[in-house]
């Protein structure tokens, strides 16, 4: 994993000895064999995750197996793919077939899906070798992967600390160093908001980019899929493999051509780019965490970019519209959970009954809250005043950043308002809770691509993530953004800081 050079900078993380191009090269290569890669993540898995709780569960015979057959490729002289042998971790709302798939809920306990997600095949067909379903909040919904029927993740960084969610999971898996590639969903920040609390790469690519076919659905008009990686190359090679139609969803967009290459995007510097701070996606925000954000642009501008600073009024209202289109999709979503199709059923005397007291067992609280918000939005009476006027505030959202990219390339902005925050501290405060996404949101509203790079530590010593934000389809534009600010990022609180896999203890190295 990447160590802090000298100069203060950090090497990035696809470069180094675990970084997953490094490893698929060498794989591809014959120089080392993809079972021996694996065999060293599911050990490290195995000796180090019974704390950080980022897995649960780890597929050892399987991930072998896919191993062997990638090694058989290249003895046979095949082509292995470009991610030959590297190991994965899965969200456990990816659909993989005969292996449990539970959104961290009890009502989908024993449910074994019948068909792999599309960017389950795909990873597998690119050499890619699963190696587990990572911990989440119940449906994605939560942002620090509490909201788990299975129990919290430990941030690596710090183990009383939370990892971000609600793909938490994804995030500590690569941040401890298990896996240097995961997938996540972002709905409302779900890959961003962990990536930046655990100091490593998250993207959320433009909505219809990525198929979400067989990705258990939260809000469908938000969901996107997304990768963790340990460098802005990393993530954009992931992204190159899961990206493109597939019509098996109806909402994936056409393929362009020629393809876009996002991996050769990451060199291209930002020589003339028009970088705008975005003020409301610092607002409020701790000032350590301004502070780096802030510091960022200036490295930009140093690295050639135009950097000025621009006021989009309207992400102020992102966050309230979120929390009333997210829980309308979801009350909607979650409704065919009813004890007959999926997982869990407790009996009754008659369906009714069977139907609430699956429903009753079956989803935890955070659940339940958003079931009720969202079917009282979209109640006859209030639907207008509450959804219908979310849908006419999301249009403005659209509108505003259309307004702001005819006077910049890309925004910048904070990812989270603070620093890993200590497990058990926001439980019990859902709008705490929910503010942990409000620099997150306005991309998901807009269906914009979006990505956090680590940059360095907080006053805590814990990691910032800086958000960089791009027009639809701008993702070569941002991932060169992302790596320009990765070869500038200050040392601290990035991939190779987590304190050592199996090490212990509540003081995380890089503090
Ligand atoms: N934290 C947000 C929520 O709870 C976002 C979740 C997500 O992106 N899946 O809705």
């Amino acid at each position: 994993m990447s160590a802090p050079r000298g100069d203060g900078t950090r090497e990035a993380g696809g470069d180094g000895p675990a970084g997953a191009l490094r490893i698929a090269a060498a794989v591809r290569a014959g120089e080392r064999s993809a079972r021996s890669v694996v065999e060293e993540a599911l050990s490290a898995v195995a000796s180090g995750d019974s704390d950080l709780h980022a897995f649960v569960t780890v597929t050892a015979d399987a991930a072998l197996a896919a191993a062997d057959e990638v090694d058989r490729a290249v003895a046979e002289g095949r082509d292995p793919g470009p991610l030959a042998g590297v190991p994965v971790a899965l969200k456990d709302n990816l659909c993989t077939r005969g292996v449990p798939t539970t959104c961290a809920s009890r009502i989908l306990e024993g449910w074994r899906p019948p068909y792999d997600a599309t960017v389950v095949d795909r990873l597998a067909a690119a050499g890619a070798v699963a190696v587990g379903k990572t911990n989440m909040d119940e449906f994605a919904m939560g942002s620090s992967t509490e909201n788990s029927c299975f129990g919290p993740t430990r941030n690596p960084h710090d183990r009383t600390r939370v990892p971000g969610g609600s793909s938490g999971g994804s995030a500590a898996a690569v941040a401890a160093g298990f896996v240097p590639l995961a997938l996540g969903s972002d709905t409302g920040g779900s890959i961003r908001q962990p990536a930046a609390l655990c100091g490593v790469v998250g993207m959320k690519p433009t909505y219809g980019l990525v198929s979400r076919y067989g990705l258990v659905a939260f809000a469908s008009s938000l969901d996107q899929i997304g990768p963790f990686a340990t460098s802005v190359a990393d993530a954009a090679h992931l992204l190159g493999v899961i990206a493109g139609h597939d019509r098996a969803d109806s909402t994936s967009l056409p393929d362009p051509d020629p393809r876009p290459d996002f991996a050769a995007s990451v060199g291209r510097g930002v020589e003339g780019r028009r970088v705008g701070l975005c003020l409301e996606l610092v607002e409020g925000c701790a000032p350590d965490v301004v502070a780096r954000v802030r510091r960022a642009a200036e490295d930009l501008e140093a690295a050639g970019a135009e950097v000025s600073e621009i006021s989009v009024p309207e992400f102020r209202l992102g966050l309230s519209a979120y929390y009333l289109i997210a829980p309308a999709e979801a009350s909607s979503n979650l409704a065919r959970y009813d004890g007959v199709r999926y997982g869990l059923r407790v009996d009754g005397p008659d369906v009714a009954a069977m139907n609430t007291a699956t429903r009753t067992a079956g989803f935890g609280p955070e659940v339940k809250r958003r079931i009720m918000l969202g079917t009282y939005a979209l109640s006859a009476g209030y639907y207008d005043a509450y959804y219908g006027k979310a849908q006419r505030v999301r249009t403005l959202m659209v509108e505003a950043f259309a307004r702001a990219y005819r006077q910049v390339d890309v925004l910048l902005g904070a990812t989270a308002p603070s620093t890993a925050f200590p497990i058990g501290e926001r439980v019990d405060d859902p709008l705490a809770m929910y503010m942990s996404d409000v620099c997150t949101i306005p991309s998901n509203l807009a269906g914009h691509p979006a990505i956090s790079v680590p940059y360095g530590a907080g006053d805590d010593g814990l990691p910032v993530g800086v958000q960089v934000l791009a027009p639809a389809l701008g993702e070569e534009l941002l991932f060169s953004v992302a790596a320009a600010l990765e070869a500038a990022a200050p040392a601290g609180g990035g991939p190779g800081a987590a304190a050592p896999v199996g090490s212990g203890g509540p003081e995380g190295a890089g503090r």
